[in-house]
């Protein structure tokens, strides 16, 4: 297969998306799980959509971890689900623009 642009892919739902409607996340090299929200840390990246849906996916089925290659210690996972919950509140609180 050819490669063109990097395509991004939600690592729950497989939907390529525009880079500004994913989240990073990046396995830092201290091997941390963080929410990458400038998009530029560097380390090995994937990528979730901004809908908590997919979060709640990728966190009950371990995708993360098997994204980045790593496991995420207790402490990258509370965080990880603390942003879900966000995201959560967020998207209760916004009219979808799907
Ligand atoms: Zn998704």
């Amino acid at each position: 297969m050819a490669r063109k642009k990097p395509q991004r892919t939600c690592i729950a739902c497989r939907q390529t998306g525009e880079k500004r409607t994913l989240i990073r996340l990046v396995r830092t090299p201290e091997g941390h799980v963080l929410v990458d929200e400038t998009g530029k840390r560097s380390g090995r990246g994937a990528y979730l959509c901004a809908d908590p849906a997919c979060w709640q996916v990728a966190l009950k089925e371990r995708r993360i971890g098997r994204a980045l290659r790593v496991t995420p210690s207790p402490q990258d996972l509370a965080q990880l689900h603390e942003y879900a919950e966000e995201l959560e509140r967020k998207h209760a609180e916004e009219p979808s623009q799907a």
